[in-house]
């Protein structure tokens, strides 16, 4: 059968999710907590009344100008996916034949250059240093001397777990003539002013992608958004498939949005947990001297070990005590800051592993 797949998709590894029950999840950079009750509340509200013999709006109007009025932007930038994976891929598509070049960063999001690998166009990775800090000049540089089409790259970036200032993003999006679209998927934790998403629509080269999978608590409803200049939405729009969020989702983010102020407030509360729990990893980094922590402006934090042996010493002892992390490669160790209880659990056993 196989001689009947192109052998570029065949070449693609299956995207192997965690199946195995683990009691405490550090791995996917979620909310560790669910919608607050009342969200909940009227999330089953709503599925008592949703039409759900009819097909969805194809548009998300209601699900747009509830995410326009949390974020202060214009519904006809938006354009709603299911999840912000679904918009790399579309908007990618839109963007790149596989003549095209791309740049990312590595490392960063894996999506962007696998939905780049299935166009099968020219990606090029631009480094980062041993911090993980993003060259910008070089980054600029490479982008127009290859004639990429596109450019992409988180911000906070996943999983450096590191932010830059708009200033910074802004003077680099003046630097090239291509697409620009940045992944503000974990802006909530983030300091001030590092969004450029007040500049969509204006800008008309830029894009930014945001999704309700991490700050709002809702991964597992799979919702999205692009915010672009009007143009770009309406081609987004053109291209995508009609009937790409379902209606419960539409209905389920409409309400979780209207609540942005609580939504936003839980995610300094995280970003603070997340600053106590990477102070005790310093510490222990000071004591041990067997890895290094990068600063975190999100929800989550990365460690690189000096030692192969010792992360996966770790890695695996944690999956013994049924906690599961994130190991990017065999060096790095990425961990999702989790509830007040499992980030003591985690700091228990990762403290005692390091000892071994
Ligand atoms: N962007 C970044 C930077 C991410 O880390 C992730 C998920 N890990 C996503 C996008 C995917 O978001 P969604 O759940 O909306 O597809």
């Amino acid at each position: 059968m196989n001689k009947y797949i192109p052998k570029r998709i065949l070449e693609i590894e299956e995207y192997t999710p965690v199946n195995e029950a683990y009691e405490i999840r550090l791995d996917t950079n979620e909310n560790p907590l669910p919608p607050s009750l009342e969200a909940i509340e009227s999330l089953t509200a709503a599925l008592r009344t949703v039409p759900l013999n009819r097909y969805p709006d194809p548009l998300a109007r209601k699900l747009n100008k509830a995410f326009a009025e949390a974020y202060n932007t214009s519904e006809e930038y938006i354009t709603a996916g299911n999840g912000s994976d679904e918009l790399i891929s579309v908007i990618l598509n839109m963007f790149l034949r596989p003549e095209d070049t791309i740049a990312v960063t590595a490392p960063d999001f894996s999506m962007y250059a696998f939905y780049a690998g299935l166009i099968g166009c020219n990606i090029i990775k631009t480094g980062k240093d041993c911090c993980g800090e993003i060259d910008f000049d070089l980054l600029s540089e490479t982008v127009n001397k290859n004639n990429c089409k596109v450019v992409v790259f988180s911000n906070p970036c996943n999983p450096t777990g590191l932010a830059y200032d708009r200033e910074t993003i802004i003077k680099f999006y003046r630097s090239v003539d291509c697409i620009v679209i940045v992944d503000e998927a974990y802006m909530e934790f983030c300091r001030d002013g590092c969004s450029v998403l007040d500049l969509c629509g204006k800008e008309e080269r830029l894009i930014v992608l945001k999704t309700l999978s991490k700050a709002y608590s809702a991964a597992g409803l799979r919702i999205g958004f692009s915010v672009s200049h009007p143009d770009v939405a309406s081609a987004v729009r053109r291209v995508k498939s009609p009937y790409n969020l379902n209606m419960f989702s539409q209905a389920a983010g409409e309400i979780l949005l209207s609540d942005y102020e609580t939504v936003f407030c839980g995610a300094k509360i995280i970003a603070e947990r997340t600053q106590r729990l990477r102070n005790i990893l310093e510490r222990e980094a000071g004591r041990s001297e067997k890895y290094k922590v990068y600063k975190s402006d999100t929800n989550f934090i990365l460690l690189s070990f000096a030692c192969e042996k010792c992360a996966d010493n770790i890695y695996e002892g944690l999956k013994k005590k049924s906690i599961i992390i994130r190991r990017p490669n065999n060096t790095h160790l990425r961990i999702t800051c989790g509830t007040e209880e499992e980030n003591e659990i985690f700091i228990r056993e990762f403290i005692r592993l390091l000892g071994e």
